[in-house]
């Protein structure tokens, strides 16, 4: 190993990560509530129909509590909560407030993982936001998610992964949790084997029959006899045990957006103002738009403002053209949300990403 990649390591092993899991609540039906509040408060489901031996995708908590769970068969749902409602899936509705949450994440950092569409990693280690608070970052992201979209999202942080993941679930619904550096220790040890990432019945029941439940159990076992036990997936046991996690926040290479923005020295104090610096804006964001590789297609437009008090909105388009006139119109809708002087404007527009759609289309082929 070089001087140089020791030193790395070394200091990676130091440098503190700061890892927030965010989770939406029961993305689809909150998503269906929101859009019809007739469905409130009442036990739902989104899913096929029972008729044609669909199964469950996502149901509200009303339905859980008869025991309704994710990838049920809709007909064994409904023997367990007769009075179960169930909707059909508008996936492209979810995508899209999918879009509008991960654009929200983006205001804090662009180290995002998506592991679904309701779903995903923020390394916010670097982010100068909120003095680099991961905690304050995750308050004001599930604030600013349930402000824009009306759906709650819960929150973990923690320095890695596995524990980020972990603390998303443990005050849900429309929970924060953290677990500080200190705390690890303490927290891994009560924690039930069955929680480990990548230990599933299978393995937990081969655990318990040697006795080990908690974390604690297993620290008790050491490195090599985890590794005759269990092979490579020992070792991963053995850090796991120990709250220990190296895996990286991995961003997706392919992009979802093309955009400009630009911070105004003086705030534009109208709308009039804010119009007059989009010809400089859209000239900028064409020549980075010719720039692309042709595996994408330009889809939506989105206009992005943020206020001089800090407050911002982001307010995209679909099926609207991409011209100076199209982006004119998107502005002066995004600016009526807020109608106070502007410090930032920025615009953009979605991408499709075409090998990803071939890739979709063979998975289904
Ligand atoms: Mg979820």
């Amino acid at each position: 190993m070089h001087a140089a990649q020791a030193d790395f390591h070394a200091r990676g092993a130091m440098t503190q990560r700061k890892i927030i899991h965010i989770d939406c609540d029961c993305f689809y039906a909150a998503i269906e509530m929101r859009d019809d509040p007739r469905l409130a408060n009442r036990p739902l489901a989104v899913g096929g129909s029972a008729d044609r031996r669909g199964v469950i995708a996502t149901c509200n908590y009303e339905a859980r509590a008869y025991g309704v769970r994710s990838a049920m068969p809709s007909g064994h749902a409904l023997k367990l909560c007769p009075d179960l409602l169930i909707v059909r899936p508008r996936m492209e509705v979810y995508k899209a407030v999918s879009r509008q949450v991960q654009a929200i994440f983006r205001d804090y950092t662009e180290v995002i993982e998506p592991l679904s569409l309701d779903e995903a990693f923020l390394d916010v280690t670097a982010t100068p936001h909120f003095a680099g608070s991961a905690t304050r970052i995750a308050q004001d992201i599930r604030r600013r998610v349930w402000q824009d979209l009306s759906i709650t999202v819960s929150a973990g942080v923690a320095p890695n992964k596995f524990l980020a993941k972990i603390a998303s679930d443990w005050r849900k619904p429309n929970g924060l949790f953290v677990i500080k550096p200190d705390e690890i220790e303490a927290f891994v040890a009560a924690l039930p084997v069955s929680k480990l990432h990548g230990v599933g019945k299978v393995t937990a029941d081969k655990l318990a029959r040697q006795g080990i439940r908690s974390c604690a159990d297993l620290r008790e076992w050491d490195k090599l006899a985890l590794l005759r036990e269990f092979g490579s997936f020992g070792e991963r046991l053995w850090n796991l045990a120990r709250g220990l996690d190296e895996r990286p926040v991995q961003v997706d290479s392919r992009r979802q957006s093309v955009s400009v923005e630009n911070t105004y020295d003086q705030d534009l104090p109208d709308l009039p103002a804010c119009l007059a610096q989009l010809p400089e804006l859209y000239e900028a964001l064409s020549t980075r738009r010719a720039r692309l590789d042709d595996g994408y297609r330009a889809d939506k437009p989105f206009v992005k403002l943020k206020f001089h008090d800090f407050t911002q909105t982001t307010l995209e388009q679909a099926g609207a053209g991409l011209d100076l006139d199209s982006y004119r119109l998107l502005l002066g809708a995004a600016f009526a949300r807020g109608n106070k002087p502007v410090r930032l404007v920025g615009i953009g527009m979605r991408l499709l990403d075409l090998r990803g759609h071939y890739q979709q289309l063979e998975l289904f082929d």
